[in-house]
């Protein structure tokens, strides 16, 4: 993937088939499928691909124990059914994690014993794996970290993990081909209209400071919490149909939760369900559901937040984390579909919906992670029901994602290039594949790789997206920026200026990662 070739590719196209506005889960799900179908297909993104919200989420392709517990059952059997085809569509991504549910109480152990036995039985033959109830003893040899006081048992269950910009950037690398282009940096700023009819739209390349009008038989706007902006673009009057709601997260050092499993905490002070994931050597803890006015790219953790977590996770760790601890905060907004009635963020549903205008433009509007392949199959088959494409078949379901690997080391960091691990770790000589840090893996060819297939642009793709240093240990991140800077100089050919003014950019941006 090569952004000189989809600049090429664009120039050589005057109508696409389709246009996807948004390079997060959605947009780049919908890019993999219009692409598999065979429609010309071109992606914009703003910013970088998965900037938005989909590298900012718990990283679980899960069917939502606690949209169980919401009663959304049909959430539920979609998110399982897609979390099956996601695990055997990228066995190199995707893994399957036990979550240890601690009780305190008597009646803890066989209401969620039975609970999740039903969602074994709703997941049917795509299941991970039986849930079981434990014994006390048999929870603490689990999480030695864990609470004991009152402690009764648990119960254990299953569901997916996985890295959510890794995966965006696996979809991008699976939609491109000769017929489909995918940019980063470029951002729409018009729909172009022929009376009442969407027939294309207006970008602009903020690499080249180009601007672009370029025609489309159908558009789709996949921008998640901005949604409701491209709507704007249509129909300036419409209610409002998007609400934002944050989710925090904090990333502490794997001595807080000493297992491989992650405990799910049923109830925190707010009724709503907390966790502590392992990931990559770290533990991430989270999240919570604050309501937001506007929508921002950056979005910002909250006192109230971090506090939040401390607290709730601080009651059922034996070690409490404090603030001085937090390695990395991250913030990201849930795109929740607007409901007229009052309802509080957390009681509004996941699922998706697919908004077809008047003018014919698509919008996408909430969803999760994992069910993008669902979401994107819902888009282009509302494109072809309005007569803007020929009708072909959804082919997704038994598509193999890029790198595609069935037996996986979960503990070699370079498992999420899959089959390329190889070719990654042969750019360069021997010293090139040392890490430039001792708390987390980044090399000079991972670094070169970014660069030359995956369309890494700025020291934040590198540190934030294609690896996840930031999300990690932001502190560390911050230490290592020079060194990145000057070897991707190197690669891109840059100047001392280029350096110091991506310096400038990162040390501001990773302010928000810092507590
Ligand atoms: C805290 C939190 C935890 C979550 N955890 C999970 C989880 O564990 N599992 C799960 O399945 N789901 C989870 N989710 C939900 C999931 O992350 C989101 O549903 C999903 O990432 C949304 O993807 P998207 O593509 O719709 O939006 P985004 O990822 O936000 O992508 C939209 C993109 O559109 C771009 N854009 C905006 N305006 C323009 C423009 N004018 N021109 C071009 N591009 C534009 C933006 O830059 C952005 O990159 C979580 C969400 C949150 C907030």
């Amino acid at each position: 993937m090569n952004r000189s070739d989809s600049l090429d590719k664009l120039n050589k196209v005057s109508q696409w088939d389709i246009i996807i506005i948004g390079g997060g889960a959605s947009g780049l799900g919908i890019a993999v499928d219009a692409s598999k179908r065979g429609y010309k297909t071109l992606l914009l993104e703003k910013y970088d691909f998965g900037k938005g919200t989909s590298s900012r989420s718990t990283k679980l392709i899960h069917g939502g124990v606690r949209y169980l517990q919401n009663g959304d059952i049909t959430l539920v059997i979609e998110s399982l059914k897609e979390r099956g085809i996601l695990k055997r569509n990228a066995p190199h991504l995707v893994r399957d994690l036990s979550f240890v549910i601690p009780s305190y109480d008597w009646w803890s152990n066989p209401f969620y014993g039975i609970g999740m036995k039903i969602y074994d039985l709703m997941a049917g033959n795509l299941g991970l794996g039986k849930s079981i109830m434990i014994s006390k003893d048999e929870t603490l040899e689990l999480i030695p970290n864990v609470s004991k006081k009152g402690l009764r048992g648990g119960v254990i269950y299953h569901d997916g993990q996985f890295d959510d910009s890794r995966m965006a950037i696996t979809l991008a690398l699976t939609a491109n081909s000769k017929k489909t282009a995918l940019l980063n940096y470029c951002s729409v700023e018009k729909l172009l209209k022929d009376e009442d009819e969407v027939i294309g739209l207006e970008f602009e390349d903020t690499i080249n400071s180009k601007k672009y009008k370029i025609k489309s038989k159908v558009v789709i706007n996949a921008t998640g919490v901005f949604a409701e902006e491209i709507i704007r673009m249509d129909q300036p009057n419409i209610d409002k149909m998007i609400q934002p709601s944050q989710g925090v997260h904090i990333v502490l050092e794997k001595k807080f939760l000493k297992s491989k499993h992650a405990i799910l905490i049923p109830q925190t002070s707010d009724g709503r369900v907390l966790f502590a994931v392992p990931w990559k050597d770290y533990v991430v803890v989270g999240t919570t559901d604050t309501h937001v006015k506007t929508a921002s790219i950056e979005p910002k953790p909250l006192k109230d937040e971090i506090d939040f977590i401390l607290k709730n996770a601080s009651k059922y760790m034996t070690l409490k984390p404090k603030r001085s601890d937090i390695k990395s905060i991250f913030a990201g907004l849930r795109p929740l579909a607007a409901t007229s009635n009052k309802k509080s963020t957390k009681e509004v549903s996941r699922s998706h919906k697919i908004d077809i205008a008047p003018s014919g433009l698509i919008s996408v509007l909430g969803g999760k992670w994992t069910t993008y392949r669902k979401i994107a199959e819902d888009a282009i088959d509302a494109a072809i029901s309005i007569n803007r494409l020929k009708k072909k078949k959804c082919k997704t379901e038994k598509i193999k994602l890029v790198g595609f690997k069935k037996k996986v080391d979960w503990n070699d960091p370079m498992h999420v290039y899959g089959s390329f691990k190889r070719k990654v770790q042969s750019l360069g000589g021997l010293d090139d594949n040392r890490s430039l840090s001792k708390k987390f893996h980044i090399t000079n060819n991972i670094i070169e790789w970014s660069i030359l297939h995956e369309m890494a642009l700025t020291l934040e793709d590198v540190l934030a997206r294609r690896t996840r240093c930031i999300f990690l240990d932001a502190k560390e991140s911050k230490r290592i920026a020079p060194k990145v800077a000057d070897k991707m100089a190197e690669f891109l050919d840059k100047d001392q200026k280029w350096i110091d003014e991506e310096l400038k950019n990162f040390n501001k941006f990773i302010k928000n990662y810092i507590v």
